[in-house]
C-alpha cells in the first residue's frame, strides 16, 4: 500500500492549480465587489470566454468524460487535485462538462442519447441541470410528486422543481418524476430541453454564497419518449452516481477552502501584535492551525480513499455519505476560525472569507443536509427500516 499520487495526476493537480492561480485569483476582487452589491459570484460572459479559451487550451476541458466522445476518461482520483484547486477560490468556474450529470449521463444514455446531448455536452457546447428537490420533497426525494405519465410516444409531466440550480441558462435539465406510483421509488429521468415549452421558471431564487436557484413549473411537459434517460422506473441508482460525484467534489473544494483559510491565518497571524505579542504566539490561534492541518489531511486521506474505491467500482455509500459530513464540516470550523483570527477584516466583504463561509454552508446543506449522511452510515452500522 502506498499514498503516492501517480506522477501524471500530480501534474495534473499542479496544472489546476496554476490555472485558478494566474487566470480565477486575478477576478476575486471583482467578483467579491459584485456579491456585496447582491448580484451573485457568476462570471460574465466576457469574463468567461478568455478563461474558457485558457482551460481548453491546456486540455483541462473533459478530463472525466469518455474518449469516445472526446474526454480524457480520468478516474476519480484525478479529479480530487483539479477540484481541491478550483475550490480554493470563490470565482464560481467549471471545469467543462460539469461532472455529475455527465457521470449520470455515462450510466444511462442510448446511442441516439449520446450523439444529441452527452456529445455536446462533453464538448463544453451545452450546460445542464438537474431537477429533483421540490416544494415538498428535498432531503427526502423519494416523496416527489411530480409525474411522468406516458401519451403515445411521449411522456408528459407535471408538476413543481425548486432549488434547480442554472434552471434558467440550462440547455437541458435532468428531470426526476416518478412513473410508478406503487413503488416508493419508482421514479424515472428525463431530458427536458430549455425552451420546451412545458418547462416554465417561474422565478429566480437568491442564496446564500451569492449563488442563484430557480422553482420551476412542469406543465403538461410533452417529452418525446426517446428521452426518458435510463430503465423506466430506475431512475434512484444513477441519480445516486450523480450525487455521489457532486459529493465527492464537494469534499474536494471544501480541502481547498479550508487550506486557503489556513493559509491566510497562517501569514496574518505572525504579524498581527496585540497586547504585545503576535497572535501566532497564542495558544487559541496555534491550536485554530494546528487542528485545522490535522482535519484537513484527514479529509483528504478520506476523499482520496473514497475516489479510489470508487474508481475500483466498490459500494461507497457509506464513505461518501462520512467524507461529505466531515469535509464540509470541517472546512467550515476552519473558516470560521480563520474568520475570527481576522478580527473584523474578517467580517469585511472585501475578503473572501465570509463568501468562503456562505459557500461551505451551501454545501453542508445541498445534495442531503449533514443529518442524513448521519442516518446513511448509522443505518449501515445499526441497521434501520429503509
Ligand atoms: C445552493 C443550493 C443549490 C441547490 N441546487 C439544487 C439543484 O440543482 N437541484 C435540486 O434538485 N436541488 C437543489 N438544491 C436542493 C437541496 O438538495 C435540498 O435543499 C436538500 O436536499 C434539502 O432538502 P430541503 O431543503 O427540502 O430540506 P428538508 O427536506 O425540508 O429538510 C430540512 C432539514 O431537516 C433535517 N432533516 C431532514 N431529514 C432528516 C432526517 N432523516 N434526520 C434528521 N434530520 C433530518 C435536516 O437538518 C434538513 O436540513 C439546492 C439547494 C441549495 C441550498
Amino acid at each position: 500500500m502506498h499514498f503516492e499520487l501517480a506522477e501524471e495526476h500530480r501534474m495534473l493537480k499542479d496544472l489546476a492549480q496554476k490555472f485558478v492561480r494566474d487566470q480565477l485569483m486575478p477576478l476575486e476582487q471583482k467578483v467579491l465587489a459584485r456579491e456585496a452589491e447582491g448580484k451573485g459570484v457568476g462570471l460574465t460572459a466576457e469574463e468567461r470566454a478568455p478563461i474558457d479559451e485558457v482551460s481548453k487550451s491546456l486540455g483541462l476541458w473533459g478530463l472525466d468524460a469518455p474518449e469516445d466522445v472526446g474526454g480524457s476518461d480520468l478516474p476519480q482520483v484525478a479529479m480530487i487535485g483539479v477540484n481541491e484547486a478550483i475550490g480554493s477560490t470563490v470565482v464560481a468556474y467549471t471545469l467543462p462538462p460539469d461532472s455529475p450529470n455527465l457521470r449520470m449521463m455515462m450510466a444511462t444514455v442510448n446511442e441516439r442519447q449520446r450523439e444529441a446531448y452527452l456529445a455536446p455536452y462533453v464538448r463544453g457546447e451545452t450546460i445542464s441541470a438537474i431537477g429533483i428537490s421540490e416544494p415538498g420533497a428535498g432531503a427526502d426525494p423519494a416523496g416527489m410528486t411530480t409525474t411522468a405519465v406516458r401519451d403515445g410516444e411521449d411522456w408528459v409531466i407535471n408538476g413543481r422543481k425548486i432549488w434547480t440550480s442554472r434552471a434558467a441558462e440550462a440547455d437541458f435539465t435532468i428531470v426526476m418524476a416518478v412513473t410508478d406510483k406503487e413503488k416508493r421509488r419508482g421514479v424515472s429521468a428525463f431530458l427536458v430541453d430549455g425552451d420546451n415549452p412545458g418547462f416554465k421558471v417561474l422565478r429566480r431564487i437568491p442564496m446564500i454564497g451569492g449563488a442563484f436557484t430557480y422553482e420551476v413549473a412542469l406543465e403538461d411537459c410533452r417529452v418525446p419518449g426517446w428521452k426518458l434517460l435510463g430503465v423506466e422506473g430506475q431512475g434512484f441508482a444513477p441519480m445516486q452516481v450523480r450525487l455521489g460525484t457532486r459529493r465527492l467534489e464537494m469534499a474536494a473544494w471544501c480541502i481547498g477552502l479550508a487550506q486557503r483559510a489556513l493559509d491566510m491565518m497562517c501569514e496574518y497571524a505572525p504579524q498581527r501584535v496585540t497586547f504585545g505579542e503576535p497572535l501566532s504566539r497564542r495558544q487559541a490561534v496555534q491550536w485554530w492551525a494546528a487542528d485545522a492541518a490535522t482535519k484537513i489531511h484527514a479529509a483528504r486521506l478520506m476523499t482520496y480513499d473514497c475516489a479510489w474505491k470508487l474508481d475500483e467500482g466498490r459500494d461507497v455509500r457509506q464513505e461518501i455519505s462520512m467524507v461529505k459530513v466531515y469535509a464540509t464540516e470541517m472546512a467550515w470550523e476552519v473558516i470560521d476560525n480563520a474568520m475570527q483570527c481576522f478580527g473584523a477584516m474578517g467580517m469585511t466583504k472585501e475578503m473572501p472569507l465570509q463568501l468562503m463561509a456562505s459557500l461551505v454552508r451551501n454545501l453542508r446543506l445541498y445534495d442531503g443536509p449533514s443529518e442524513v449522511h448521519r442516518m446513511v452510515v448509522a443505518r449501515n452500522l445499526m441497521g434501520g427500516t429503509r
